[in-house]
């Protein structure tokens, strides 16, 4: 690695030394207010890089009001992150060559290239064509040219507000200081750790994973493996336990009108998907073991597989015909009926699945330890 890009590097140095220097008297002078202005700057910064910068700007996942688009705009710059523009670029080129050596942060050249270290090294020229949409947006094209002024005076101005309260030093160490290394480090833990540590669902032959204690770390981010796998989904979390503050936020602003057009996979469309995509992968390897257990093993997923598919067209069948507004109501009832039973069923296939494509996995891991 040789480093290109030496603002960015000289930045990253310059304010971890200033969190060791001044960490002695930051502990000293603690206080609940300074607690405070760290914590609230840095949700806002967090947030706004997810929310905005990625499941809006970067994916689409839903559209947003100019107003809350020129909020998230002014509000990410607490998080010194680049543009919205610049960081959909090189995100975009992320999601469709990751894994490879167009992957601006690609896991496969180490933990710590992924985590920051492509941040020095990584050629900032923007191929236009991979953001043409959002260079038709005006407000995005101005925090793009006048990213660093509108840093640096709404930065300084939240530093002049916690000094108020806070001696000069303090003040630097918890409104500046503390809340970009929080800010910077829980996103590339998305581009490190979100791409070593934890199970894949979704799309087993990426390097992407679901990691529940890096949702938390990373303001919903950690569900990384379904995104990468549907990325147009507005949710990274899909269960409503998980924990997603991004999605409760979009979620939150449709309802007060702020944003509209969520998109998201629906569930039955979802496992379908998969089941199709695993079969595939996982007989494709089963053709390679020898012995009765992998031809039993293709037999119960190819069972399972057509059985999943016969269900789930028909449960939306009914779906179909319990909105046909020509039925009657003991007709509906009836239906509604059906849709229960046809539900419990698929469910049970799909809990069958997951348990033969797990041991399926198991087999594989065997072969490959022999
Ligand atoms: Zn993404
Ligand atoms: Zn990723």
């Amino acid at each position: 690695m040789r480093i290109k890009n030496w603002d960015i590097f000289i930045f990253v140095i310059v304010y971890h030394l200033l969190l060791v220097v001044l960490a002695p008297f930051a502990i000293r002078d603690f206080s609940w207010t300074a607690f405070w202005i760290f914590f609230v700057t840095n949700c806002i910064g967090g947030l706004s890089i997810t929310v905005g910068y990625h499941r809006l700007f970067s994916h689409k996942t839903y559209s947003a009001h100019p107003f809350f688009e020129t909020v998230i705009l002014l509000t990410s710059t607490l998080a010194f992150q680049w543009s919205a523009y610049a960081w959909s670029h090189d995100h975009r080129k992320h999601h469709n060559h990751v894994d490879t050596e167009l992957d601006p942060y690609s896991i496969k050249k180490g933990f710590w290239y992924a985590h920051m270290l492509w941040l020095f090294d990584y050629d900032r020229t923007i191929d236009k064509s991979v953001v043409a949409d959002l260079e038709q947006n005006p407000r995005v094209m101005f925090q793009h040219k006048h990213f660093l002024a509108l840093t640096w005076i709404i930065n300084l101005a939240i530093l002049g507000v916690a000094c108020i309260w806070l001696s000069p030093l303090t003040a630097l160490f918890y409104s500046f200081v503390l809340r970009v290394f929080t800010v910077h480090h829980s996103t590339w833990f998305i581009n490190s750790l979100a791409h070593t540590w934890g199970s894949k669902t979704y799309a087993k032959e990426l390097t992407a994973v679901d990691n529940a204690v890096l949702a938390v770390l990373t303001f919903g981010e950690g569900y990384h493996n379904y995104h990468h796998a549907f990325a147009n989904d507005y949710r990274n979390g899909i269960r409503w336990w998980h924990f997603d503050p991004t999605k409760w936020i979009v979620w939150s602003a449709s309802k007060l009108g702020m944003v509209k057009n969520l998109k998201k996979v629906d569930r039955i469309r979802l496992q379908k998907i998969l089941v199709k995509k695993d079969k595939q992968m996982i007989l494709e390897r089963l053709n390679e073991e020898s012995g009765s257990t992998a031809g039993n093993l293709a037999t119960k997923l190819n069972e399972l597989a057509h059985a999943f598919d016969t269900k789930a067209s028909l449960l939306n069948r009914k779906y179909a015909e319990s909105r046909k507004t020509s039925k009657s109501k003991s007709e509906k009832k009836l239906i509604r009926v059906e849709i229960k039973h046809l539900q419990q069923e698929l469910a049970a296939i799909w809990k069958a699945w997951i348990a033969t494509t797990r041991i399926a996995g198991r087999l594989f891991q065997l072969s490959h330890a022999h």
